[in-house]
Formats: structure tokens, sequence, C-alpha cells
């Protein structure tokens, strides 16, 4: 028998995962076939994981240094740079700007009181994260041995390492051509990994769906129903709608085309809550069905993943206004604008894992001089709002790529 398309088991996977969740939820924590159900799921979901992270850093390291290296005029990989740069900033703008839009409009969190949430915020202490300290650890975060970096897996020190490498090879011309063939070669011989892997992504998504959905907490869920609305309305506005019409006044593409080549790579950042987790299968995407040139992809999207997340950055913001009602605070135009800049620099300093929007938000509530405790209202709900805002993040890497190579081409020719 004919298996359908990878593509196709896929989609299913997460939809049977999505049900199977929510019938374990339903039969309650204590039921033994929930028990052994999610322990199995579990188990599946973090192999699945674990394969990803196996092959993420020497993907990493191999695809930023031969796409630097192969990008050889020196003026391009500026004009590289600068466009990359220039989309990121401007699409985590429009994130936010949505996200403030939306937040001033439907108000979410007034009327509610943060006396009423006592019982989630006993025992939670924030940790402080002040805008200058921060911005040094990220600072310093940048340049580490890379022998370290490597074997601790810290894509962003892997990523500084090998773009410097990959400048070093452009500027010694054919001189160190053995050396890049070799990272070619290990890039190559990573993808192919990488397709293996992606045999279990189906069996993989559908497992970390049900440990999701079973163990979901209902009750804050609905008590946050309007917040949890407007973000995800949000959130969806800016995938669904902003970014595809970006996507097709730059390039000429349709969403469809987009959506039936991205899809992998958006299911699998949906059940994995992590944009460095999904970086193989956003790398093979783009390459081999968005047509992203290698030069190109691999320099946007490992970038992209560790910094661009339009989704986390939008949540940043709606998140402090919503903290914000709830403390009965109304921020001045000011304060909004100090929760933009301060959205963007936490969302690029997150890292590309499960709920580190919410570490780093920390940054975002102290710059206005919110209660960061008041973090612990949004903890239990987090996970669920994560798939959406990490299905986002990947998108706009995606998108990236694609926008950056057509406006690189029309350069050139
Ligand atoms: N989970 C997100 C990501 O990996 C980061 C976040 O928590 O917002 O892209």
């Amino acid at each position: 028998m004919k298996l359908p398309s990878l593509n196709l088991q896929i989609l299913f996977g997460a939809v049977f995962g999505v049900m199977l969740g929510a019938y374990f939820h339903g039969l309650g924590a204590d039921h033994q076939v929930a028990q052994g159900g999610v322990y199995a799921a579990s188990l599946v979901g973090t192999l699945f994981i674990d394969l990803l992270k196996m092959i993420l850093i020497p993907l990493v390291f191999c695809s930023i240094a031969v796409g630097i290296a192969n990008l050889r005029q020196h003026d391009q990989m500026h004009r590289v740079w600068v466009t990359t740069l220039l989309f990121f900033v401007s699409s985590m703008a429009i994130a936010i700007g949505l996200a403030l839009l939306a937040g001033n409009y439907f108000k979410p969190g007034a009327g509610m009181h943060l006396a009423m949430f006592e019982h989630a915020m006993q025992n939670f202490q924030a940790k402080q994260l002040p805008l200058p300290e921060f911005f040094a650890q990220f600072l310093h975060g940048l340049f580490v041995n890379p022998f370290l970096a490597l074997s601790e897996g810290n894509v962003l020190a892997v990523v500084s390492f090998a773009l410097m490498l990959g400048i070093a090879l452009v500027m010694a011309g054919d001189r160190y051509k053995n050396v890049l063939a070799l990272l070619e070669e290990g890039l190559a011989l990573s993808m192919q990994m990488v397709g293996w892997i992606m045999r279990i992504a189906p069996l993989g998504i559908m497992a970390l769906l049900i440990k999701l959905v079973a163990q979901q907490d209902v009750a804050m869920l609905s008590t946050l129903a309007k917040f949890v609305a407007v973000v995800v309305g949000t959130t969806l506005l800016h995938g669904v709608v902003v970014l595809p019409l970006i996507l097709y006044l730059f390039t000429g593409k349709t969403p469809w085309w987009f959506w039936q080549g991205a899809r992998e790579a958006l299911v699998t950042a949906f059940a994995t809550s992590s944009s460095s987790a999904t970086l193989p299968v956003t790398l093979r995407c783009a390459s081999a069905h968005l047509q992203v040139k290698p030069a190109i992809a691999g320099f946007v999207i490992p970038l992209g993943a560790t910094i661009n997340m339009d989704g986390t950055a939008l949540y940043e913001a709606a998140a402090a206004l919503f903290i914000a009602n709830l403390v009965g605070i109304e921020l001045s135009f000011m304060q909004q604008l100090i929760v933009f800049i301060t959205a963007m620099i936490a969302a690029m300093g997150a890292p590309g894992i499960p709920s580190a929007g919410m570490v780093t938000m920390v940054l975002v509530l102290q710059s206005v001089g919110l209660p960061a405790e008041a973090i612990a209202i949004l903890l239990p709900i987090d996970r669920l709002l994560d798939t959406l805002r990490t299905t986002v993040n990947v998108e706009g890497d995606m998108v990236g790529s694609l926008v950056v190579q057509k406006l690189l081409s029309k350069h050139a020719s």
C-alpha cells in the first residue's frame, strides 16, 4: 500500500494528536489509560525533539558558513546583511504595532484586578532583568569559544562564529577551497539526516500535541479568554494576512504556494514550540520546496530563527498592555513607545526554545514599571499560546528569505 505524502501524514498526525490529547484530557489525569498514553506520547515527542536538536548544531554551523562563503562578492554580502536585518526589524515592528492597536482597542484585562490572581502569583519570584544588564549579557553571549558553543548547543554563539568563518572564507578567495568543500559536504550530509528524521515527524508531532492538549489548564484559559482571543486573533492576522501580503507584494507568490512549501516547518513549529528545534525543517522547506538559493537560505533562516520573532514580539507587547490593565494603569503614549522598543529587543534576545518569550518579557514589564510577578498569571496558558507564536516566528523567517532573495535578484539584474 502506498502511504500518503509526508506533508499529508504530518497534517493527519497533528489533527489526530489534538483529538487524542482532548480525549485523554477528558478521561482525567488520574485515569490509567490517560497516564499511559501521555507517558508514551512524552517518550516519542522527546525523542523527536532530541533528534532535531542532535542535527541542529552541525547543520547551523555548516549552513551559515557555506551560505556566507557562497556570497562571493563583498558588496553582495553587505547587501544581504542590510536587507535581512531591515526585513526582520520591519516585520517585527508591524507585529508589535498590531498588538498595541488591538490591545488599546479591545482592552483585555480591563475590569479584572491583579488581586484576583493572588493564588497564582504566590511562590513566584520574577528574575530581575534590567535592560542594560540584558544587553550586556546578550553581547557577552555572542562571542564564545566555538568548541564550547558547539558542544553546549549554544545557537547564537555558533551563528556568530560561523558568520566570521564564512566571511574569512570569502576574503581568502580560493585559498581554503578544501575547507569550504568539507563544509559543503557536511551541510549536504546533515540535510540527508534531516530527511530521515522527518520520516518520523508525523509520529513526533502527534505525540507532542497529545501531551500538550492532555495537560492543558482549561480553567485558567477560560478566565483569560478575552486576552487569549486578542492574542490569537492578532497573531493569526499577522500570520495569515500581513506576512502573506508582504510576500505577495514583494515576490508575487501566492499564500497557497507558500503554504504548500512551508507547511512541514509550520506544523513542526506549532508542535515543538521551538524555532531552534524546527530550524532543520525550516531550512529544508526553504531550500527544497520554496526554491530559496542555499546561499540566502543558509544565512537568513538560521539568523532569523535566533533573532527574528514576529509572534514573540507581538505577544510581549500584548501581554504588557494586558498586565497594565490588570494593575489599573493606563499606559501613556511614551510608555507604549517604550513597550514597542523593549518588546522588539526582548523578542530578538529570546532564544528559540519553548516559553523563552516569557522570560524576556520581564524586561518589557520592568521598563514601564509593571509588576513582573504578574507573569505567573500567564504561565499556565503559555505553552498553548507558544504554539501559534512560534509558528508565526518560523513563518517570518521563511517569508524573509524569499523577500531577501527577490530584492537581491532585482538589484543584480
Ligand atoms: N517559543 C518561541 C520560539 O521558539 C520563543 C518564545 O517563547 O516566544 O520561537
